[in-house]
């Protein structure tokens, strides 16, 4: 155990693990007493190449060379690099960049709004979401968020959500009222539990927005940039959605946001309707084109699928032979082990006893987020760990 002492000056809104990381190569990080820690959080799904992934620290250190910032008033060439990039690799025309999650969430919500505001000349504005999703911490991402854990406190909120139950087939009769702009969800859900859409639910889903002129968003902010073994996760369901977030694992670590849409959606953005000072700046999107041009390497994403399924087999291994395990949730490497008691025990005795780091998806779940180019030793490393934890 550390005999940290924690600031006062830094407000008290996370509960933190008794260590200060202070290097990282690789799946690996530091802290500041020497002990080298497998990083199975890989920065909450965000540093999903590892820590300082060469390719992308080259082109950065390059990028640091020659512009840090300019703001959107002039063009910027590594965003337009690395907007052409996504929409090649995507259904997508247009992308729009922020800083971080939340801020691409509700830059999509805005988006949906205006475009059927003026774009399509209706009066709707609400916004469905599910329960147990997590979209973000600001005023609006809050209220979409369906747990009021999160959204206790705040009030006034913010109008125009409404919540259905998750994979639940007969809410989506529920689903479309009158007002109705879109229906926003998570492919697989992150911080709820790790819970996949059910591919045939999504279908119907899909089905009743577009019969209806309702906008599908996705928000892939988690299961984005080659986490579950595809670019994005939309293109295991097969299906187009209208809007699509992405921010975490999009630059390596740098804070990033963006907000990917069709060009009729898209063009209800014109000039001057929505802006971020930051956004895109020259650094974060110099990281974000080197990121996503290597997951999009030939092979790369094939050796994600493939060892992410090899592991998740280890794992139904390890849950037949524990008493503890109730179930195992994943898509390619963001996977969730659902305990039938608090994983937080676990995650403690991991990082103390073993220099692993797992995280957590709610009380009971324990949630491993390996960097997904992660060698098969490590795996094999974390596979031990897992079996020390829950098989011994
Ligand atoms: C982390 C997360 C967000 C919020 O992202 P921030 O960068 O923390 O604002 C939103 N949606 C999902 C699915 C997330 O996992």
């Amino acid at each position: 155990m550390s005999n940290l002492t924690l600031t006062p000056s830094i407000m008290d809104t996370y509960t933190r693990f008794p260590i200060t990381l202070t290097y990282g190569e690789g799946s690996y990080v530091y802290d500041s007493e020497g002990v080298k820690y497998l990083d199975y959080t890989a920065g909450i799904a965000t540093c999903n190449l590892g820590h300082r992934p060469p390719s992308v620290q080259h082109a950065v250190e390059e990028q640091l060379n020659s512009l840090w910032h300019v703001s959107n008033l002039y063009h910027i060439e590594p965003q337009e690099q690395l907007a052409k990039l996504l929409t090649e690799n995507t259904v997508f025309d247009q992308v729009f960049f922020g800083n971080s999650g939340a801020e691409a969430n509700e830059g999509a919500i805005k988006l949906a709004r205006r475009y059927q505001q003026k774009i399509k000349g209706n009066n709707r504005f609400e916004i469905v979401t599910f329960k147990q999703s997590f979209h973000g911490r600001t005023l609006a991402t809050l209220k979409a968020t369906g747990q009021e854990k999160i959204q206790d406190g705040f009030t006034p909120h913010m109008p125009g959500f409404r919540y259905l139950p998750y994979n639940n087939y007969a809410a989506l009769d529920d689903l479309i009222h009158d007002d109705t702009a879109a229906v926003m969800l998570e492919l697989t859900q992150g911080e709820g539990g790790v819970i996949p859409a059910d591919k045939q639910w999504i279908d119907q889903l899909v089905k009743r927005c577009q019969e209806s002129g309702v906008l599908v968003i996705v928000d892939e902010i988690q299961t984005g940039v080659g986490r579950t073994g595809t670019l994005y996760l939309y293109e295991q369901y097969g299906f187009e959605p209208d809007i699509l977030t992405s921010a975490k694992g999009l630059a390596s670590g740098f804070p990033i946001g963006a907000l990917l849409a069709k060009k009729d959606v898209a063009q209800a953005f014109s000039k001057g309707t929505h802006g971020s000072t930051f956004g895109g700046n020259p650094i974060v999107t110099t990281a974000g084109y080197a990121t996503v041009k290597e997951i999009l390497k030939p092979g790369f994403l094939a050796e994600v699928k493939e060892k992410s399924t090899q592991f998740i087999a280890e794992l139904q291994q390890i849950k037949s032979a524990s008493s503890h395990i109730k179930d195992i949730r994943a898509k390619g490497f963001l996977i969730g082990l659902e305990l039938d008691e608090p994983a937080i025990d676990y995650v403690n005795r991991a990082r103390e006893e073993m220099a692993t780091l797992f995280v957590l998806a709610g009380p009971n779940v324990l949630r491993i987020l390996p960097p997904i180019n992660t060698s098969e030793e490590e795996l094999n490393k974390a596979l031990c760990v897992l079996r020390d934890l829950f098989n011994q």
